[in-house]
């Protein structure tokens, strides 16, 4: 027998603690359509962290930060990707499967830290420091990663750096990530000026007054954010080692500084931890909606595309990476 196929009203129990009833009409005819879609076109969705639980927990098929979707994106069966996420992230799933479509739902999905460099940029810094080595961080655009040695993750940027055995790298274009691993390691790391605009709002007094209000309240922080943030952070790691803490260490209440939909999306799996949720919006991730996802799959909007000499060179930046 076949098992029966989900649908909006089997999910929505999934979602019940962070979506009002009374909002559910308006996601449950979009998820309907998007799950029959999938179906006949042989698509799966890859939604990152950032997106709204509708997203994340009822029509996409592989979850994750940036690391976790440029890993899973590489052993995809499907004819067709869509990336719900930003666009450095559909280029990267574009660049591990380039014999299928992948699809952005909206191309002003941006992001403040790709726009922060151009590949001439990075041609500049290669000749301004002959011989060191260059590890981009994936939120950049393709034609950034092209110019690269090798890329990483705020997951693994720490084994990534110390993985060339050098001395000294440059690490673009995230200064804040450059400067808490460059608190990790002896390598000496030259860094860029390009910054999170969701990360960078946090402050240290930010941490003081949630502490106060909160008594016992355990923080995380994202890497991305300045590294006085996470000086009086109780714990620093991507958005995958944030949910793996909660889940391992249980606090009773915990505080995400990060992006907003990540609290929802993790006290989905915890219901018995207490978030607290000051969050910054990422204006980029929230363009992605539920519409224009069945609309990306309806009308093959809009299909990514990369130069064939950059896709390799930016491949190869990537795949080195997830050989480590
Ligand atoms: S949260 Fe920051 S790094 Fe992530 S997509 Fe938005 S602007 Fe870019």
């Amino acid at each position: 027998m076949l098992a029966a196929q989900p649908t909006s009203a089997s999910l929505y129990d999934r979602v019940r603690r962070v979506i009002p009833p009374i909002e559910w009409p308006a996601f449950s005819g979009d998820i309907d359509a998007i799950l029959k879609l999938k179906r006949e076109r042989n698509a799966v969705i890859l939604a990152h962290n950032y997106q709204t639980p509708e997203i994340f927990h009822c029509v996409a098929d592989i979850v994750g930060d940036s690391l976790a979707l440029a890993r899973k994106a590489m052993a995809v069966d499907a004819d067709v990707i869509v990336l719900a996420g930003v666009h450095f992230m559909a280029e990267t799933a574009k660049l591990l499967n380039p014999g299928k479509t992948v699809l952005i739902p909206d191309l002003g999905a941006g992001c403040s830290l790709a726009d922060s460099i151009t590949a001439e940029d990075v041609r500049l810094m290669r000749e301004r420091h002959p011989g060191v080595p260059i590890v981009t961080y994936v939120n950049t655009s393709a034609a950034v990663k092209a110019e690269s040695d090798i890329c990483c993750t705020s997951g693994n940027a720490l084994a990534v750096v110390e993985s060339l055995g050098v001395p000294r790298v440059i690490m673009l274009p995230d200064e804040y990530l450059a400067r808490n691993i460059a608190a990790q390691t002896k390598v000496e790391i030259i860094a860029w000026k390009g910054h999170c605009e969701v990360h960078e709002r946090f402050t240290p007094s930010d941490i003081r007054e949630l502490r106060e209000a909160n008594p016992g309240v355990t923080v995380l922080a994202h890497p991305e954010c300045p590294p006085e943030v996470i000086a009086e952070a109780d714990f620093a790691g991507s958005t995958a080692a944030m949910s793996d803490y909660v889940g391992r260490h249980k606090p009773a209440r915990v505080v995400l500084m990060t992006e907003c939909s990540m609290s929802d999306n993790v006290a989905v799996e915890h219901p018995d931890v207490d978030f607290v949720r000051p969050c910054n919006l990422c204006p980029h991730m929230k363009r992605i909606t539920l519409a224009n996802i069945r609309d990306a799959l309806e009308h093959d909007r809009h299909a990514v595309t990369i130069d064939p000499e950059v896709a390799d060179r930016a491949r190869r930046a990537v795949e080195r990476m997830l050989a480590i």
